[in-house]
């Protein structure tokens, strides 16, 4: 446990160590001359680093729509900060622990835990606020110098290894991290934590405030989550652990949301909708999720009620009544046409139900009125290549990552898309980037050698095979030299 606590502190903790270890106090900007700082492109391939590596160690959710909510509400609260213009990644990670954590290069993790516990959008909010206050006050910036001498394959693992070491506890790799972030955690003193805590706190409430989100969310959240420490003493927020709150700290909080006129804030439907979605997917079984919405049917404004609707309809889902589940559905989306989700559940229950015309025919209505639906266009490819058609699902998977970007899911999509082509060397090219995306460096080189077999006397995609290949040797290298 003293093991798990020193890690847990040491992501959130480690930036101290440049201040601890004497640095002046006005650290010089990034990309300082004399190259002993990182540029703004090495702490973004830093952190594109770190986010690889969480892929192995931790669940990022795969669902479209619960990463354009995060990434929404996140943009909401970035555009109010004083970077609006750096660059944030926000992702919700698969766990049910009350936490939330900030990595090199703007990357935000939301445990779906803490969302389901926020009992309101701007306690979510507060807790982002603060994550991104860490960020744009360069707290983690100062994380990075530490692990500067490191290569950055080397310091992206580590730096991702000691949440592996946290979560699982297990395997070589992350026997490595716990020994390393140990040391590195024993080494630099936590004592100036307080500070930085303090600051995320202040810098966090301006951005709820000014984001529009109300300011006394974030002491209400905090105190709530210190409260319930002291009924389960096992089982403290992770989130209370990499980032200690103290009475002081609340009482502090609480003064400065004090001074801001008092009014309603009421929560977007959205808000509601990735609750009750996280409700279903983390509920022990579907009778437990359902029993839960049905125990809600009929209760708050006509919002809240409808979005119960909507969980009732998942949950049914989910224990595979879907005749039970579609009338839901249909009734849902007659009455809110606009609400994606809705429209999205009702052809998923087609596809669920294996009734694929019915499905083709939804998902090809939705994607005319919501062409831009990240989650409606991958799973309509899943319909194309169920259904045996692979050339439509390559052109929209296709036209999904020029705008979109990738994801370890959608290459591995594309991978099986053309594998169903039979283009064994883009197949295995695409699954290669399945792997480098989450983490998986020897698996990835694996595929780019089968590729290269494949790809026969194709000179062009040779040359592209080659290339990338030796980046993943070298990369794979230098983190083992480690
Ligand atoms: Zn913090």
């Amino acid at each position: 446990m003293i093991i798990r606590r020193l890690i847990l502190s040491f992501l959130t903790g480690v930036y101290l160590s440049g201040v601890q270890a004497g640095s002046p106090p006005d650290l010089p900007d990034m990309g300082d001359p004399t190259g002993t700082l990182m540029t703004p492109r090495q702490e973004g391939e830093l952190g594109a680093a770190f986010f690889r590596n969480l892929h192995g160690q931790l669940k990022i959710d795969p669902d479209a729509e619960v990463l354009d909510y995060i990434q929404s509400l996140g943009q909401t609260l970035t555009a109010s900060s004083d970077a609006p213009n750096q660059t944030f990644h926000f992702f919700v990670v698969d766990d049910t622990a009350i936490n939330a954590f900030a990595g090199p290069g703007g990357y935000i993790g939301v445990n779906s835990g803490l969302i389901l516990t926020s009992e309101s959008e701007s306690e979510l909010a507060s807790v982002l606020g603060h994550e991104i206050a860490h960020v744009t006050q360069r707290h983690i910036y100062q994380a990075i110098q530490a692990a500067g001498r490191l290569s950055l394959p080397a310091a992206a693992a580590m730096l991702a290894g000691v949440l592996l070491g946290a979560k699982s506890g297990n395997g070589q790799m992350s026997q490595a991290a716990i020994v390393a972030a140990q040391a590195a955690a024993t080494q630099f003193q936590i004592n100036f934590t307080r500070d930085n805590e303090a600051e995320a706190d202040r810098v966090g409430m301006q951005i709820l405030s000014k984001a529009g989100f109300d300011p006394r969310a974030m002491p209400g959240f905090f105190e709530r989550m210190q409260q319930s420490t002291r009924f389960a003493g096992r089982n403290i927020p992770e989130f209370l652990l990499t980032h200690p709150v103290t009475v002081s700290r609340i009482s502090d909080t609480r003064g400065r949301a004090e001074q801001f006129a008092y009014r309603q804030y009421p929560d977007s439907m959205a808000f509601a909708i990735v609750r009750a979605k996280l409700r279903v997917a983390t509920a022990a079984n579907p009778q437990e999720s359902l029993n839960h919405f049905k125990a809600l049917q009929g209760q708050g404004d006509k919002t809240r009620r409808d979005v119960n609707r909507y969980g009732l309809a998942l949950a049914l889902m989910a224990g595979s009544r879907l005749d039970q589940a579609r009338p839901l559905l249909q009734q849902l989306v007659r009455e809110h046409p606009e609400q994606a989700q809705f429209v999205r559940a009702e052809a998923r229950v087609e596809v669920e139900d294996k009734n694929y015309p019915v499905a083709t025919r939804l998902f090809e209505r939705a994607l005319a009125r919501f062409p831009d639906n990240r989650a409606m266009t991958l799973d309509y490819v899943r319909v194309l290549l169920t259904t045996a058609k692979p050339e439509q699902a390559r052109t929209l998977l296709n036209g999904y990552i020029r705008y979109q970007g990738a994801s370890p899911e959608v290459y591995e999509l594309l991978g099986e898309v053309y594998s169903r082509l039979g283009q064994e060397a883009e197949s295995h090219r695409y699954l290669g980037e399945a792997y480098y995306a989450a983490g998986q460096t020897r698996a990835a080189i694996l595929h780019y050698r089968l590729a290269r077999k494949a790809a026969g006397d194709n000179y062009y995609l040779n040359a592209v095979i080659d290339e990338r290949l030796r980046q993943f040797l070298a990369e794979e290298a230098e983190r083992r030299q480690r």
